[in-house]
């Protein structure tokens, strides 16, 4: 073993020392040391059983305890550069949870860096390697005092400081003038550039670099006509030679000022803007004046799996990755498994609010990693208001951060949830965005809940269409969803493909609950259905002499939505004031707990008390015990118990009319398990966790 992994060991003991381990680290680096063959091509470490299996306890093992032994597996496997930094800080991110990461582990771990990628010591190494380690680069006086002075005793020379100051400049001047980015872009060096990479967006960085390549293009100067491949050529090399960070995604009006040297016939911008979409791809722009390696397969990665619970679909092209969705599953909140592409992935779409779908969004997305998520601003609203109540939660059953899984605690640490709030960028269906470089998103209304979008992606000539959640059946809140289905893959939701409509009409069983129920009870799921309810309950004339009462979460969506109407909305309902002629519609749809499931306890006597059930009832769920009348139920509550099907997502008669008009490649995800296909649909693909598909893109 060498010298600095001893020392390295030694130091973490001395940080913990009630740790046990079961093997010697001897032991450890010798089986690690198998792993030095490996290909670092991450695809290719997915093909390793044993390494994914260590991954998988460190990166989904979230709600056990972390095993002290995979600790040092992958530092050992770290060490021995077999996996990089992105996963290492995964680790780290472990290990701060056990309160182990302080300033001197991030000085000593960076001084064992530097020796052993014998690189110099300089400011960008040590920005890049402190925001991989999970540290914002910005709050260098956040260290501690000791920390700062051996930081810039032992790593930054004059020169980095110089830059650093550099970079403060820059940073204040997009800030105060950024109307001006052209003007600021011209000022900056390409050495500067880089370091901006770690400040400020993506989309504010490609649009720097846009100006800044405006601007090296002048350097160039055409002395006798050229063609347009000699012309690129010189633009990439212009680029190479001031080792341009970023490939601007737009280049076309850099060209202009050299047109009339250049040996093409250039479309004007504007007649450009006139051109189909995919026909300008395939001649113009990207293709022809940028980037000079285009990698031939796009990779859609399934993190999540087919079943309803954490969604997390992973688009990968070349090096460059998005991510959709990123859920935590209600049953036992796990998260989507960990992929080593993950690294690449700058940009995460959220298709809606649930927390199915967003869950994991605050472990992802860390005050450091530069990664940014994509959605509506309803769905941002609602997603601020789900894991704000997610982390009270967890507050309220008394977690501490010592006791937290790293899951948990990530929701305990209130910056976390601010983090994520303030890398979010706001979509708007009917427009098209590149959210990440080739990468072009439209969104489509899914009319599942406020919010809700499917996503188009249209990814270097092929076309990926996802649902989210989806509904095509009109509501009282939505028109049924319009989508596309003639992308070249599609994903849909498939939660009630296959199970039997059902022919009761929602509103007469609703009516005959309040009419023969004393007091009411409907337990609706905050965002969506409590709105739903409030709405059907309006039309159907109910409001007028009833008291519609709603609290709690549901009760701030409500507000936050603006949904109209008469309905009160109240602090608390206890049996005290829950009056004749009262209906209280507030969360937890399946009586998991909350206010409805007080109600229901405190007033399980009483068969004049109605229970009117309206959503999904999860197998184990009191709510699916009462719809089925289970002896453990009916032997508790003698409430009288309504059933009205109504349902955010597409009902099985409309998805098959939206499957057989689909016309690629047809995924389907979301399913209760063990889903089987009818005859007619084998073409269908249920994906399992981490199922692979590859398009072959034409360019
Ligand atoms: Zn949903
Ligand atoms: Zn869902």
């Amino acid at each position: 073993m060498t010298n600095d992994m001893t020392n390295y060991l030694e130091f973490l003991m001395k940080l913990k020392p009630d740790l046990k381990l079961k093997k010697t680290y001897h032991e450890i680096y010798q089986d690690c040391k198998e792993y030095l063959k490996i290909s670092k091509d991450p695809y290719f470490i997915c093909q390793n059983s044993n390494i994914m299996n260590i991954f998988d306890i460190a990166w989904v093992g979230l709600t056990e305890n972390f095993s002290a032994v995979s600790e040092y597996y992958l530092f050992t496997l770290y060490w021995l550069n077999a996996i990089n930094f992105e996963i290492y800080r995964a680790v780290i991110q472990e290990l701060e949870t056990n309160l182990i990461l302080d300033e001197e582990i991030l000085v000593y771990s960076f001084w064992l860096y530097t020796n052993k990628k014998k690189i110099k010591y300089n400011y960008y190494a040590f920005l890049e390697y402190i925001r991989k380690l999970g540290v914002k680069p910005q709050k260098f006086s956040t260290f501690s005092k000791i920390t700062q002075k051996n930081i810039s005793k032992e790593i930054l020379k004059d020169e980095d400081k110089e830059i650093g100051r550099e970079v403060d400049r820059i940073l204040s001047n997009l800030k105060n003038r950024s109307q001006y980015l052209e003007e600021i872009a011209s000022s900056i060096s390409p050495k500067l550039l880089k370091y901006l990479d770690f400040h400020v967006d993506q989309r504010l960085l490609n649009d720097l670099a846009y100006y800044y390549s405006k601007h090296l293009s002048n350097e160039i100067k055409l002395k006798k006509k050229i063609s347009m491949a000699e012309f690129q050529k010189k633009i990439e090399n212009k680029y190479k030679e001031n080792k341009f960070p970023v490939v601007p995604t737009v280049v076309d009006p850099i060209l202009q000022s050299h047109l009339s040297n250049i040996n093409a016939k250039a479309a004007s911008m504007e007649k450009l803007a006139q051109f189909p979409k995919d026909l300008i791809k395939e001649y113009a722009s990207i293709q022809a004046y940028s980037s000079p390696s285009v990698a031939q397969k796009i990779r859609i990665t399934f993190l999540g799996g087919g079943n309803i619970g954490n969604m997390g679909i992973l688009i990968q092209h070349d090096n460059n990755a998005i991510l959709i969705d990123y859920g935590m599953s209600v049953s036992n909140n796990s998260i989507p498994r960990w992929h080593p592409s993950l690294k690449y992935v700058k940009a995460i779409l959220v298709t809606h609010a649930h927390l199915d779908h967003t869950g994991g969004l605050p472990y992802l997305i860390t005050p450091e990693n530069g990664k940014q998520w994509y959605s509506t601003q309803s769905t941002k609203i609602l997603t601020e208001k789900l894991l704000q109540s997610t982390s009270s939660i967890i507050k309220m059953n008394g977690i501490t951060k010592k006791k937290a899984s790293p899951l948990q605690s990530t929701y305990l640490k209130k910056s976390h949830l601010i983090n994520l709030f303030n890398v979010h960028n706001t979509l708007t269906p009917n427009e098209t965005f590149e959210v990440s470089p080739g990468f072009e998103v439209s969104p489509y209304h899914a009319s599942h809940v406020f919010g809700s979008c499917g996503y188009k992606i249209d990814v270097f000539g092929k076309s990926i269409f996802f649902t989210g959640d989806f509904s095509l059946d009109s509501s009282e809140l939505f028109e049924g969803a319009n989508f596309p289905t003639d992308s070249d893959v599609t994903i849909f939701d498939g939660t009630y493909y296959n199970r039997p409509t059902p022919k009761t009409d929602p509103n007469t069983v609703i009516l005959q609950a309040a009419e023969t129920s004393s007091r009411l009870i409907i337990p609706a799921f905050s965002v969506g259905r409590t709105q739903e309810m409030i709405k059907r309950l309006e039309r159907l004339r109910i409001s007028k002499n009833k008291n519609i009462k709603t609290t709690g979460l549901a009760a701030e969506v409500s507000k936050v939505m603006g949904i109209k109407g008469k309905y009160d909305i109240v602090k608390d309902v206890s049996i005290d004031n829950f009056k004749e002629g009262d209906i209280v519609v507030s969360g937890h749809g399946m009586l998991q707990g909350g206010t409805v499931r007080n109600l229901l306890d405190d007033t399980k006597d009483d068969e004049n008390t109605g229970v009117l059930l309206c959503g999904y009832q999860a197998p184990d769920t009191l709510g699916f015990a009462l719809q089925n009348s289970l002896p453990v139920a009916k032997n508790r509550y003698h409430q009288k118990i309504f059933s009205a099907p109504i349902s955010g997502h597409t009902n099985s008669d409309s998805l098959n009319g939206f499957i057989s008009q689909i016309e690629g490649k047809k995924i389907m995800v979301h399913t209760p398990n063990n889903t089987v296909l009818r005859k007619e649909h084998k073409e269908i693909l249920i994906p399992d966790y981490n199922r692979e598909i590859v398009l072959r893109n034409k360019i």
